[in-house]
């Protein structure tokens, strides 16, 4: 009896797309296949030979920003402005390959364009398109988006943080917590209580009274930047509220941009760990054979296999949705709650596979899921989107 593999089962092998049992590429159009191409490339090239260095250095790499800019990744689904004036189910393509290479890259683009840029194109006036957009989109400003307080996380409604009038000025005054690129931000948008209820404010992190902590000892989205924001008698002028919207509505708005992305982002993870544990399977030997040729270990990656092109026909049911006009907010749920736990899933089997070697900073699984716990957490926990659903199911709100 043959133990490894003959040549005939390792050309068929060869032969097999592993992450792309069900040609979920004839689903993709000329176009979207090429731009996945560039950035995949961009990915394979730039990120995946350094992640590991900026992980344990636990540094973002901001050189990086003007490559992101020049491939038209920054704000890249909105309209002028600069910006690239991608679809949906294009954003969602990039933030898989981005994410393939780290979460940390694919939360960058995420910030930048799904939550500040989009707040300024969302609920921003002309002016403040036109100051802050472009530059953006140009990768010469990075913006933040303070939402979270120490005391208000999954309830946004009980933030502190306040807007007073002060003659035609606003004062804020208030902290926020987790908030990413804060530091090394030029403009921030911060959410505020007012007297009228809560407003967008678009901050110059130079304004005085504005401070950027980084948040240290991170054990996940290491190679990213989160930080602690004071705000301490921040005075803006009258024209630094976002103008188009009042209430909480404003932030979900730019959150379910987000939650759309990493849909498809969670997916790229997975399908990197995926693919790191299946060449590892094939190539290393225990008990005389390849780990492949165990049926233990076929399971594992079969499972993991299908839950990837599962995750990616739901992201990209969902995208087409969106491009049609026709998202739901609870649809966005489904996807971000199912494609993050999954995702998780996936990585921790992957490094189960890899043994010891998958501890370390060598292989992609443990870092991918270590990031997720961050992914599953940010943009509404799990229990958040499960209430969101449970909700919606059955007509009864559980959130308080
Ligand atoms: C890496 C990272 C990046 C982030 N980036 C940003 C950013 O750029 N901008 C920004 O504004 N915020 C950002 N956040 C903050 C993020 O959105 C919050 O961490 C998230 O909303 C959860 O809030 P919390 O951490 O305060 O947890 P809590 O709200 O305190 O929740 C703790 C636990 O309790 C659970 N829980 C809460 N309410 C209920 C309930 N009703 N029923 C059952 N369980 C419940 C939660 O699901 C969670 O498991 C970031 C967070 C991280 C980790």
């Amino acid at each position: 009896m043959t133990l490894a593999p003959s040549s005939a089962d390792l050309e068929a092998a060869a032969a097999v797309d592993p992450s792309d049992l069900i040609s979920f590429d004839s689903l993709l159009s000329a176009d979207e296949l090429a731009l996945r191409d560039r950035v995949r490339t961009y990915v394979r090239q730039e990120i995946k030979p350094n992640i590991g260095k900026w992980y344990d250095e636990a540094r973002f790499p901001l050189e990086i920003v003007p490559d992101l800019a020049e491939l038209g990744l920054l704000g890249m689904h909105l309209k002028g402005y600069g910006c690239a004036g991608g679809t949906a189910v294009d954003y969602g393509i990039v933030a898989a390959e981005l994410e393939a290479g780290d979460s940390g890259i694919r939360t960058f683009v995420s910030v930048q364009g799904s939550l500040a840029m989009s707040a300024i194109a969302k609920h921003g006036s002309e002016e403040q398109k036109l100051e802050w957009l472009p530059q953006m989109a140009a990768g010469r400003a990075i913006g933040c988006f303070g939402l979270t307080e120490p005391t208000a996380g999954s309830d946004p409604s009980s933030m502190t943080t306040f807007a007073r009038r002060d003659g035609g000025d606003w004062v804020l005054n208030g902290t926020k917590r987790w908030i990413g690129l804060a530091n090394v931000a030029q403009v921030a948008v911060i959410w505020a209580q007012t007297d009228d209820g809560v407003r967008g404010f678009v901050v110059p992190t130079d304004t005085p009274g504005f401070t950027a902590t980084p948040i240290q000892q991170k054990l996940s989205m290491r190679a990213s930047i989160q930080c602690e924001i004071t705000l301490n008698d921040v005075r803006l002028p009258a024209e630094a509220v976002l103008p188009n919207v009042t209430g909480l509505r404003g932030p979900f708005a730019c959150l379910n941009e987000a939650r759309y992305g990493i849909a498809w982002g969670t997916m790229g993870a997975a399908r990197d760990a995926f693919e790191a544990a299946l060449t590892y399977s094939m190539g290393r030997l225990q008990f005389g054979r390849p780990l492949a040729g165990y049926q233990l270990t076929q399971q594992k990656l079969v499972n993991m296999a299908l839950e990837i092109n599962k995750g990616f026909l739901l992201a990209l049911h969902l995208g087409r949705l969106k491009d049609a006009g026709k998202l739901q907010p609870h649809q966005i749920s489904v996807g971000k709650l199912n494609n993050c736990r999954e995702a998780i899933e996936i990585c921790r089997e992957a490094r189960t596979i890899l043994g010891g070697n998958g501890i370390t900073l060598e292989h992609s699984p443990l870092r991918h899921a270590n990031n997720l716990e961050s992914v599953r957490t940010y943009e509404g926990t799990d229990e958040v989107h499960t209430l969101i659903l449970g909700q919606k199911l059955t007509g009864t709100g559980a959130f308080r």
